[in-house]
């Protein structure tokens, strides 16, 4: 249950050490009704038409594209922790390193906290043409309630453009472009929440598969999850902050990217897969 639960979201509002499997297994998350169905992986028919219209899931199932994406979380508690040093850094190196030494393109939403703390690393990611930088709100705050204990953005609309707006600002001060891609922290949102990101310029994206890489230690559960529910044209939520909230998912890329390859996956950009849609740039 917490491996179907375990999303978007690996963001420790809940002391992952406090169960071992983080905000997901909390028992309000976990079997109360009307639990973050949202968040869910949209593999599952029920949750999929919950989701919001307007949230895209994957490309085209036409070509063997999978597009490999990494949220960079941050909240101000997570800011604090690396500030008391009870957190060494919320940035896994060794992602980057795998995703560079196997010439894997991939997209990178980033939080304005995490662009903030990590500026130089940014620029290295935004220097690099296969990696695509994307939008994960400001301070990782959820659109709405009931969202894997995340805190909910205070100030209706208004705060929720701000969300936007200072990650895109944040983004784009360094990266040089605007980012055209969005994602809701936990995956939580409503279809006003939508209208409101494609109002500001931005397409909410979502995942069709979800690697449950959320406070999951053994990556072997990541590697069975992955390869067990990509198809052509899929998106891969994933984290890049590495432990203690996703201890397991640079080595399960290890095994993730050459297996995908052998079977004749191509990995892209979420500009690749998706950019047909839009206007060129
Ligand atoms: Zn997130």
């Amino acid at each position: 249950m917490v491996g179907a639960l375990a999303t978007g979201c690996a963001t420790a509002n809940v002391s992952p050490g406090a169960s071992g499997t983080g905000p997901n297994a909390s028992p309000s998350a976990a079997s109360a009704p009307g639990s973050p169905q949202a968040g869910e992986p949209a593999t599952s028919p029920s949750v999929a038409s919950a989701l919001p219209p307007g949230l895209i899931l994957h490309g085209p199932r036409t070509r063997k594209w999978v597009a490999l994406t990494f949220d960079a979380d941050m909240t101000p508690a997570m800011v604090a922790e690396l500030r008391a040093g009870t957190v060494a850094s919320w940035f896994d190196t060794r992602i980057l390193a795998i995703l560079q030494s196997t010439r894997t393109p991939a997209t990178v939403f980033l939080t304005g906290l995490w662009a903030r703390t990590y500026p130089d690393v940014v620029r290295k990611l935004a220097s690099d043409p296969r990696i695509d930088l994307a939008n994960h709100t400001f301070d990782h705050s959820a659109f709405e309630g009931l969202c894997y204990g995340l805190p909910i953005v205070a100030g209706g609309d208004a705060a929720k453009r701000s969300e936007v707006e200072q990650a895109a600002q944040a983004i784009q001060q360094i990266d040089g472009i605007a980012p055209r891609w969005f994602r809701f922290p936990g995956g939580c949102s409503s279809a006003s929440d939508v209208g409101l990101v494609q109002s500001l310029g931005e397409t909410p994206v979502q995942w069709d598969v979800v690697s449950g890489d959320a406070f999951q230690p053994d990556p072997s559960v990541v590697i069975r999850d992955v390869l067990s529910r990509v198809r052509p044209g899929s998106i891969v939520a994933m984290h890049f902050i590495g432990a203690p909230n996703a201890p397991a998912t640079a080595t399960a890329l290890l095994t993730i990217i050459p297996m995908l390859r052998a079977r004749g996956f191509s990995f892209v950009t979420l500009d690749a897969l998706l950019g047909g849609a839009l206007p060129p740039r």
